[in-house]
């Protein structure tokens, strides 16, 4: 790691800044996320340029940030992250890139985590020594649609904040975005009734704020603790678990193996549904809305599948 940034701090040393003129060009915003990335373009549009560090079909707490992303993150006016502990690989990259302007705490930086509800905020402080990966509560929260509201505000604040010629235009969009979210989540309410109640075990523990607005339980994952992957003698118990207890679906993202989970399926007459922890994990979950109609509708379909 530290020789590919050493690399890279020689590549960047070869190129020249480019100067920056407060409303000339569109912001230059940089999101770790694609969930992130879409969220800035519904309320930036064409007043904003943005890109996401992370492929989504990848883990995102474990990213290998390229050049190319490098040399975004000096050019960007803005970086958008989510904070607490999810990605692990951004304070290298913002060293690598050295742009003072997104560093933490300066204009051009939003962690869109903070006035979050975070939930599983542990009781005692926990290390990275430990084996955990989410050491200041469970950081996936994107996927509660009522935090999307928290983050679309956050992010219009700070667009308007630091391109104040176009507030009006980013309070507008936001108006938008948030009225049309109000209009989905009564429908994602509606569909989700069905399976209120319902438990389902899963590879990571990245879909807390999900299951928390379908009403459904996932108190159970492959991975004895986030970021370990599962062994033989955790299989067995989840085996004995799922039995007792009649769960019929195991949940998971692509970017996970499918090898674990498909074996524990067929030792318990389980199905695996996919699910897309990002916007754009699949091309069927274009953006934030299409996304949770993805989400819910998978988990819908499969419980009804495994009664
Ligand atoms: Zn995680």
């Amino acid at each position: 790691m530290r020789k590919i940034l050493a690399g890279l701090l020689v590549l960047i040393a070869a190129q020249e800044p480019t100067p920056f003129v407060w409303g000339a060009a569109p912001l230059r915003v940089v999101t770790t996320l694609s969930t992130f990335a879409d969220l800035v373009k519904q309320i930036g549009a064409e007043e904003v340029e943005v890109t996401s560090v992370a492929p989504p079909r990848f883990n995102p707490h474990f990213i290998e940030p390229r050049p190319s992303d490098v040399l975004k993150v000096k050019k960007a006016d803005l970086l958008v992250h989510a904070g607490l502990d999810l990605e692990v690989w951004k304070g290298p990259l913002l060293d690598a890139a050295g742009n003072a302007r997104v560093f933490p705490g300066q204009e051009g930086e939003l962690d869109l985590s903070i006035g979050i509800p975070l939930l599983e905020v542990p009781d005692r402080p926990l290390s990275r020594l430990m084996g955990d990966i989410h050491i200041y509560g469970n950081p996936h929260y994107w996927l509660e649609p009522e935090n999307a509201k928290i983050m679309a505000k956050a992010i219009a604040k700070k667009l308007s904040d630091i391109d104040p010629a176009h507030a009006s235009a980013y309070q507008k969009r936001l108006a938008e975005f948030l009225q049309r979210l109000d209009q989905r989540l009564a429908g994602w309410r509606k569909i989700s009734a069905a399976i209120r109640g319902k438990e389902t075990v899963a590879y990571h523990n990245e879909w807390p704020y999900l299951a928390e607005f379908l009403g459904i339980r996932i108190e159970q994952f492959l991975e004895p603790k986030p970021g370990i992957p599962p062994g033989p003698k955790h299989l067995g118990f989840l085996e004995e678990y799922m039995k007792t207890r009649g769960i019929r679906v195991i949940v998971q993202s692509t970017y996970f193996s499918r090898a674990a989970s498909e074996a524990l399926a067929e030792r318990t007459g389980a199905k695996v549904v996919t699910l897309c922890q990002n916007v754009r994990e699949l091309p069927e979950a274009s953006d934030y809305f299409s996304w949770m109609d993805y989400n819910v509708n998978q988990l819908v379909e499969g419980f009804k599948a495994s009664p």
